[in-house]
């Protein structure tokens, strides 16, 4: 399984995951159809299917070009499908979806909108975890509480810390300078801020990250109660 990061929009990720066995793909939130069509334009791959982690704009903006050009099939969370353009398949959490050789488990995430999801492909360690968590970060609270949101980031916290995350957007270093404020003698951190700038520098992503580094350098991710993680979440909104 191999994963193409394709940037769109400003600062949005969308991702590929090629199965290169029998050229079928998948592809998630695709902000824009454009990327993804140039990225596919005289490749043999089969973009059969379009995961959307959540209803935003920015996330699905491509579902419809995309289903129409590719006869794909769009899959997200039972509770927005009202909301994702064209959906087609209804997950519900906990469920593990698996078409051809995919196999994800679904978490409902809910905090920055109620119908979040994270596509967990357990088998390789792999997390697409939308606008929930980010690299350094995590999503704004538009829909949900605080709580969901520390709930959620809870369920991400217990996977295998060698778990590769795949978020929605490029704010790695935005998110860092927030960390190193509030945790300026974290020399983990400061190591990972060297790698995020020398990978920007050059014009790459800072995505994946692992969990492990998360772990040890997201601020978000070290507040152990509810309290502390709503604090910061609200000194974050006014960074
Ligand atoms: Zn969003
Ligand atoms: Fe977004």
């Amino acid at each position: 399984m191999k994963i193409e990061i394709i940037k769109c929009l400003q600062d949005n990720f969308s991702y590929l995951i090629i199965d290169e066995k029998t050229q079928i793909a998948c592809v998630v939130d695709p902000s824009e159809a454009k990327p993804i069509i140039n990225f596919l334009n005289n490749k043999k791959i089969n973009l059969k299917y379009i995961l959307n982690t959540h209803h935003h704009y920015d996330h699905v903006g491509g579902n419809r070009e995309l289903k129409k050009k590719y006869n794909s099939n769009v899959i997200g969370f039972k509770g927005d499908r009202n909301r994702i353009p064209e959906i087609d398949i209804l997950l519900e959490d906990n469920q593990i979806w698996k078409k051809d050789n995919f196999e994800a488990k679904i978490y409902h995430i809910p905090g920055h909108t109620t119908g979040h999801i994270a596509f967990h492909f357990f088998k390789e360690k792999k997390i697409f975890t939308g606008d929930t968590l980010f690299s350094l970060g995590c999503g704004r609270l538009f829909e949900g509480t605080y709580e969901q949101m520390f709930n959620s980031l809870k369920k991400i916290k217990q996977l295998p810390k060698d778990t590769e995350i795949y978020c929605g957007h490029e704010y790695t270093l935005q998110n860092s300078n927030f960390c190193i404020a509030n945790d300026p003698e974290n020399l983990k951190l400061k190591e990972k801020i060297g790698k995020i700038k020398n990978n920007l520098k050059k014009n790459l992503p800072t995505i994946p990250t692992i969990l492990e580094d998360e772990l040890e350098c997201n601020i978000f991710l070290k507040a152990n109660d509810l309290k502390t993680f709503s604090k910061l979440r609200d000194l974050k909104d006014n960074f």
